[in-house]
Parts: C-alpha cells; sequence; structure tokens
C-alpha cells in the first residue's frame, strides 16, 4: 500500500517539530528522501537526526516560510539535494492567540505572512520543478480554526487557515496543467510542543471534547498527508479533509456528554 513514496523528494517546511516533525517520520518510513525547512537550525537538525538514525534519507536548510528570497533559496536547494522535488508538505505555521481588542495588526500580518502568504510562496517556488518531473503533489496543513470552528484568540489564525483553503482551490485548477494535485489535512487538537505551550487546562477540556476522547498524534495527520502525496490519491485535488477524531461533531454539551 502505497509504495509510490519510496524513493521520492519530499519538502516538509515546519519539518523540524510538531505536525511537520510527524509528517517527516511517516513519510521517511516509507523510503522517502526527506528536506525539513525552518528557521531554527537546532530542532530541524535533530528532525535530521532522528530521520537519519533510523536509516532514512534526510537534509535540513533553514527557511523563513514568509519570505520569498528565502522560500526560493530553500525549494532550489531540495532540488539540488534530491535531485528533483515530488511532493511539498507546506506546514509551517503559527498560533499566537490574543483577542481582537489587543491584537496588533503587526501580529494579523505576521500570522498571515507565515501561514497564508507562505502557501503561495511555496507552491509558486515548486511549480518550476514540478513542470520538469511531469508530475506533482502538494499538501497544506490547514486546521478547524476557521474553516469550521471559531476560538477566542484566534481571529487571524482562523482567517488565515481558512485562506489556505480558497487558495487551494484556484490552485488546484492551475496545478493541474503540471500534472501536480493539492489538497489540504485540517488537524483539529494534536499534541505538539506548540500546542504543549497551550497548558493542561486547555488540553484536558480539548480531549473532553473529543468523541474519541484523546488528543491526536502527528503521525495520525501525518499518515493522512501521506494519502493525499501517494500515486493511488491522482485524481483528488481542491478537496480538504478533517482529522480531529469527531471532535467538530456534537451538536451541543449534552450531545458530547451523553456518548
Ligand atoms: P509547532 O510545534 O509550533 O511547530 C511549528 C513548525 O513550524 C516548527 O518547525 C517551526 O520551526 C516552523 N515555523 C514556524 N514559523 C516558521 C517560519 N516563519 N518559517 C519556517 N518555519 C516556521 O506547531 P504545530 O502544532 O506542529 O503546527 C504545525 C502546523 O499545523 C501549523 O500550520 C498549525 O497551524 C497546524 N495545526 C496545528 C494543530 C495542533 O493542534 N497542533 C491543529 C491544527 C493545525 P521554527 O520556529 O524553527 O521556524
Amino acid at each position: 500500500m502505497l509504495t509510490s513514496i519510496n524513493g521520492r523528494s519530499v519538502l516538509v517546511t515546519g519539518g523540524s517539530r510538531g505536525i511537520g516533525r510527524g509528517i517527516a517520520r511517516v513519510f521517511s518510513r516509507q523510503g522517502a528522501k526527506v528536506m525539513i525547512a525552518a528557521r531554527g537550525r537546532d530542532d530541524a537538525q535533530s528532525a535530521v537526526d532522528e530521520l537519519t538514525g533510523a536509516g532514512a534519507t534526510a537534509a535540513a536548510v533553514q527557511c523563513d516560510v514568509s519570505d520569498w528570497t528565502s522560500v526560493r533559496e530553500a525549494v532550489a536547494h531540495t532540488a539540488e539535494t534530491f535531485g528533483g522535488i515530488d511532493i511539498l508538505c507546506a506546514n509551517a505555521g503559527i498560533f499566537p492567540q490574543t483577542k481582537l481588542v489587543d491584537l496588533d495588526p503587526d501580529e494579523w500580518d505576521r500570522v498571515m505572512a507565515t501561514n497564508l502568504k507562505s502557501a503561495f510562496l511555496s507552491v509558486k517556488a515548486c511549480i518550476p520543478h514540478f513542470e520538469a518531473a511531469g508530475k506533482g503533489r502538494v499538501v497544506l496543513t490547514s486546521s478547524i480554526t476557521g474553516p469550521v470552528t471559531g476560538y477566542p484568540g484566534w481571529a487571524h489564525y482562523g482567517a488565515s487557515k481558512a485562506g489556505q483553503l480558497g487558495f487551494l482551490r484556484t490552485a488546484a485548477m492551475e496545478l493541474a496543467r503540471y500534472n501536480t494535485t493539492i489538497n489540504a489535512v485540517m488537524p483539529g487538537n494534536i499534541v505538539t510542543e506548540g500546542l504543549d505551550g497551550l497548558g493542561e487546562d486547555y488540553l484536558r477540556t480539548m480531549a473532553a471534547s473529543i468523541p474519541l476522547k484523546r488528543l491526536g498524534a502527528v503521525e495520525d495527520i501525518g499518515n493522512a498527508v501521506l494519502f493525499f502525496a501517494s500515486d493511488e490519491a491522482a485524481y483528488i485535488t481542491g478537496q480538504h479533509l478533517v482529522i480531529d477524531g469527531g471532535q467538530t461533531l456534537p451538536e451541543s454539551l449534552e450531545a458530547i456528554a451523553n456518548i
């Protein structure tokens, strides 16, 4: 199953921690060559050490996904290192939590640039490589927050994640001529270093509100990304998949209390 990933070149933005690191782990277990892109060198090197220690081919490149020059260089470096780019996992993101009344316009811009503009920049930079290969795959990491749900303090974050889905539909049409698909995963609450920072209370309340009664694991997202990136998913494009343990299903507190 999904043997098509073996030997493919994969760029994972935000692959140094959390969901991105989980995606990198899942792809490398399938024999893919994985490039980790992030700003921080230490976490990226630690991710590479983990993957290569398990026998995989992996490397890291320093990159700020909100900056066009940086993204172009990271994509070029990946193509040079691995002989092309087959799969882009545009995953890097930030989620500072600030209510509207306190939200500084600069923070709004920073969230938009890191989470939304970055999707455009990384896809744009990869197009020549998909064109050269005659095929390609893009998987965006969106969220349930924004496209499906709201949460106080995350107006900017939710707008950026909903914006990714708007971007995806037109991008899917334009990428089709390069035989390239683009889809999005929409994680619920996944246990990562980033989410840990939100505190014990947040994590406990969230787990209680999920029908499957646990937060997600990074590999839960990695496995869905792997499917979208596979040859087996060749005819799926412009779509999104919620992976949230059923969190967005209950209509009321009573509904979740009664299962
Ligand atoms: P995380 O643990 O904080 O990791 C974020 C990753 O993104 C790190 O590798 C970080 O590395 C990188 N990154 C952040 N800003 C960057 C920038 N400007 N340029 C390059 N890399 C950057 O976060 P996470 O929880 O894994 O979240 C990953 C993605 O999943 C995000 O898009 C997030 O919105 C989405 N998501 C997460 C959850 C969840 O429950 N965790 C739920 C829904 C969606 P550096 O800081 O070193 O650059």
